[in-house]
């Protein structure tokens, strides 16, 4: 089958002019995998139509946030109601707090949050609230993963940079960088070694508990403990930022998961029902350095918007339907488990690393379990299986780091037959 995009071609020429790029998120690109972008038209479960009329299935599902699929009812319903009461106050409501009640009783050891408009905002506002409460300047984070786009954060920052290859991006000053620590991620003993190295200065670890962005890397057995242990060992503040594994690897995100308590949690995507929400959250004791309690400056126009605050409170609460994630688990570990097979039977070298919904084919013989391994990967084989999936009409990431997201619209057919795609193109490479 061969798509006609025309429409989407002209749509992507014209971006260009107005857009740098043609895109709002450079991950959106297509330039990497050698064709233009596809120009969505409408979208509905697990399937997406494009400006041409051709249909796909979504593996992409928005980068996660989708995690029903999209245009869910329940949110849908939840956001048409609000719609009519005010799109946006800039005042106290309501819909605030029964949302901000909702994760408190989700997510362990979340006694306060703050909302803001994206993951970005909320990983940044974490590392400035870490170092105001700690009153130290230095952070640690992992290479390979992503944590938005603030300047101390950008650096090995994974997927979108390392897409495009760009190592450590212009307009992030060196000194900003300077107080940011690069450790290989699953490696406690090179963490251990910088807080003995500068046992004062630290005043975070962030983490993705499970890496999502350098392709789906999950922790190694101790990883996230020994983080737990050296951050309690020597003052500084865990941070799990769950901006993906929130209310996706279990419904209390990955602290439910692995039983551990971070100091100060991270969320958004899934958060938001499809809207932009970002959330902050920890102990009261921790939060309330927050202004006004507290001394740590953070604030926002549109923070709370009470669309946004409705339509995530709609998809948390549709989460804790029973059997929600052993479906999610079960689509996930199929993926997977098709994939490698997929895979052996084409003699494509490769591996399939997933955990609970999210998956990544690896075009390398693998483990991969940090950036290193990652990085070994054949992104040319990546590229022609991209294109391969996009003619059998399978949208995913158009990068080998990403991961593929399976959503609860998705049947245990979709899965079959996306897998049945992924050999045809195996073979084909
Ligand atoms: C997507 C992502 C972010 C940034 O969120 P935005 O809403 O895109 O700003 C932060 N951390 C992780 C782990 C992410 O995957």
């Amino acid at each position: 089958m061969t798509f006609d995009r025309q429409t989407s071609t002209r749509d992507f020429a014209h971006a260009r002019t107005v857009i740098p790029g043609g895109v709002n998120s450079p991950v959106r690109a297509f330039g990497k995998v050698g064709c233009d972008p596809v120009f969505y038209d409408h979208a509905k479960g697990s399937r997406v139509w494009d400006v041409d009329g051709n249909e796909y299935v979504d593996f992409i599902c928005s980068w996660g946030p989708m995690i029903f699929g999209h245009g869910d009812e329940d949110v849908l319903g939840a956001v048409r109601a609000q719609l009519d009461r005010g799109v946006s106050y800039g005042a106290p409501c309501e819909a605030e707090i029964a949302l901000a009640d909702k994760i408190c009783e989700i997510v362990p050891g979340v006694e306060q949050v703050r909302m803001v408009s994206s993951g970005t905002e909320a990983t940044m506002t974490a590392i400035r609230l870490a170092r105001g409460y700690t009153g130290r300047d230095k952070f640690i984070k992992f290479e390979g993963n992503y944590h938005g786009h603030s300047d101390s954060l950008l650096v090995s920052a994974g997927s979108g940079v390392a897409t495009l290859g760009i190592p450590d991006t212009p307009g992030v000053t060196a000194k900003t960088a300077s107080d940011t620590i690069v450790a290989p991620y699953n490696d406690v003993d090179a963490v251990r070694a910088l807080f003995e190295a500068e046992p004062e200065t630290i005043a975070a670890v962030i983490v993705e508990p499970v890496a999502g962005n350098m392709g789906v890397v999950a922790p190694e057995p101790g990883f996230l403990e020994g983080l737990r242990e050296l951050c309690t060992q020597y003052g500084a503040l865990l941070i799990f930022d769950e901006v993906i594994t929130g209310f996706r690897v279990a419904l209390g995100g990955a602290q439910e998961k692995f039983g551990i308590t971070a100091d100060i949690c991270t969320f958004g995507k899934i958060i938001g029902g499809g809207f932009p929400v970002g959330c902050v959250g920890g102990s009261a004791k921790v939060m309330e350095a927050l202004a006004p309690t507290g001394p740590v400056y953070q604030a926002g126009t549109l923070s709370g918007n009470p669309v946004a605050m409705v339509a995530g409170l709609a998809q948390l609460t549709k989460l804790q339907t029973p059997g929600v994630y052993e479906d999610l688990e079960a689509k996930g570990s199929l993926l997977a488990q098709l994939l490698r097979e997929a895979a052996a039977d084409a003699g494509v070298t490769a591996c399939v690393n997933q955990f609970g919904s999210v998956a990544t084919l690896f075009f390398t013989q693998g483990p991969v379990r940090n950036w290193t391994d990652a990085a070994k990967c054949d992104t040319d084989a990546f590229a022609r299986y991209f294109k391969g999936m996009l003619e059998e009409g399978y949208l995913i990431a158009p990068s080998q780091f990403e991961a593929l997201f399976v959503s609860a619209a998705h049947t245990e057919d979709d899965i079959r037959a996306f897998a049945a795609a992924a050999r045809r193109t195996l073979m084909t490479l």
